[in-house]
């Protein structure tokens, strides 16, 4: 049977999400934003809520609340700022679910539930200065030194970089798969800040997201644990491609929220303001940007809540998630640049939420994974290069609430 209705609990963490924002998160977004401030005060405030461990299992320190929770979590946030989002999708999903799904009890007992409770920070760590899309062009190495790994190289475009406390890195453990750029060489570890050679910063002067942190770290003779690999030597691909979905569908959720917040301050604006003795919203060319926004809001709703229902039920989500990725943020692009376009000149100031929308969008159509990357995937499905066969998500099943 479908349904498309929330359920009670969907709804109540809908409304705490949605209160959170508009009395933590938008009154300061302005400043924070134009100051390029990120605000740490917002992370316990987001741990007393669940936020930072919502739909991990309570005996693994989180909330037990299903994956469609964690989609309306998203949304919610991203309606106030796309930092807000970054901190869940880092944190939560390409880190904690990652983590939840890849690591031994024991990994979960001292990461984990830190993590879950919010006592820790989690972030993702892939990127490099000379590799994004193309996972194996990575450099840093990880060489096997009794029970320990050493760890060198560098990682830039990190979100949360210069705040967290976890790192999921990924570094090669085989060297002659790394010159035949053979992915079975990757493995991936957990990283401590407080390991001796780390070290990180932040980028500044980002045109987008500017409330949020993202920088680099840099990782100089770390000597790792064997204890930290997550999942077995020569997995970390197959890690970071699980991690990135989970990502995904936390990013196409949140695109999701941006697209409303555009149509929300449109709609606003179009009824308020008047040309040629009408309000805005009564010239046929603006409505048409308003029900662009209409479409693209039910369409990527829609596509996430489906990702959100297979994973609830433990069912392969790739294909779905990235449609929903690629699809969301795409359609939010077009609507914060309409949303620009209905404000005339004011959308063009700071004075006006809609600025900032145009410029925070723009980053998720460029991490986990690009444009281009999701069209190739979506092309390589249909045309049978890529394998769309059922398969176990590697996520547990929860009951729907
Ligand atoms: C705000 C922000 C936050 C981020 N946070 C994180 C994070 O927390 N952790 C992390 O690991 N990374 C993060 N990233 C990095 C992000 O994942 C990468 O930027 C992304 O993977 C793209 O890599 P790249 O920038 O190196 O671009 P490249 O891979 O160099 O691509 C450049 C251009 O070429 C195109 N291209 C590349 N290959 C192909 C192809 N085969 N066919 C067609 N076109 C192609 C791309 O689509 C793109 O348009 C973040 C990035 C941003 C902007």
């Amino acid at each position: 049977m479908i349904g498309f209705d929330l359920s009670e609990v969907h709804l109540s963490v809908q409304e705490l999400v949605r209160q959170f924002v508009s009395r933590e998160v938008l009154p300061e977004i302005g400043r924070n934003d134009s100051e390029g401030q990120f605000d740490r005060s917002l992370l316990p405030k987001m741990a007393r809520l669940g936020l930072l461990g919502l739909c991990i299992p309570s005996r693994h320190g989180g909330f037990d609340f299903d994956y469609i929770s964690l989609g309306l979590a998203c949304e919610e946030l991203e309606y106030g700022d796309t930092s807000l989002r970054v901190i869940l999708s880092v944190h939560l999903a390409l880190h904690g679910l990652t983590l939840l799904s890849w690591g031994s009890e024991e990994q979960k007992e001292r990461w984990l539930k830190p993590q879950a409770r919010g006592e820790k920070l989690a972030t993702f760590g892939l990127t490099e200065p000379d590799a994004g899309s193309d996972v194996v062009g990575i450099r840093t190495t990880a060489r096997r030194d009794g029970a320990h790994y050493i760890l060198n190289g560098e990682k830039t475009w990190i979100s949360l970089a210069d705040v967290a406390d976890h790192f999921l890195v990924f570094a090669w453990t085989d060297p002659d798969r790394r010159e035949q750029r053979d992915h079975r060489g990757l493995s991936a570890f957990l990283v401590e800040r407080s390991m001796k050679g780390f070290s990180s910063g932040t980028h500044h002067r980002k045109w987008g997201i500017r409330a949020g942190n993202t920088g680099y770290f840099s990782l100089q003779d770390v000597r790792v644990p064997a204890a930290n690999r997550l999942g077995k030597e020569g997995e970390g691909f197959k890690i970071a491609m699980f991690a990135l979905e989970q990502g995904r569908y936390t990013v196409a959720a949140g695109a999701t929220g941006l697209i409303r917040a555009c149509l929300d301050a449109s709609r606003k604006y179009a009824l308020g303001r008047s040309t040629f003795e009408v309000p805005i919203a009564r010239h046929q060319l603006v409505k048409q940007m308003i029900a662009g926004m209409v479409r693209d809001y039910e369409t990527s709703r829609l596509l996430w809540l489906r990702c959100g229902w297979l994973k609830n039920q433990g069912r392969r989500n790739n294909r779905e998630t990235s449609l929903a990725k690629w699809h969301a943020t795409v359609a939010s692009e077009r609507a914060a640049s309409d949303a620009v376009q209905i404000h005339g000149a004011n959308g063009f100031s700071d004075e006006y939420p809609v600025g900032r929308y145009y410029r925070n969008c723009k980053g998720a159509v460029i991490y986990e994974g690009t444009r281009e990357i999701h069209t190739l995937m979506q092309a390589d499905y249909a045309l049978g290069f890529r394998s769309d066969r059922p398969r176990r998500c590697d996520l547990p099943p929860v009951p729907e609430s």
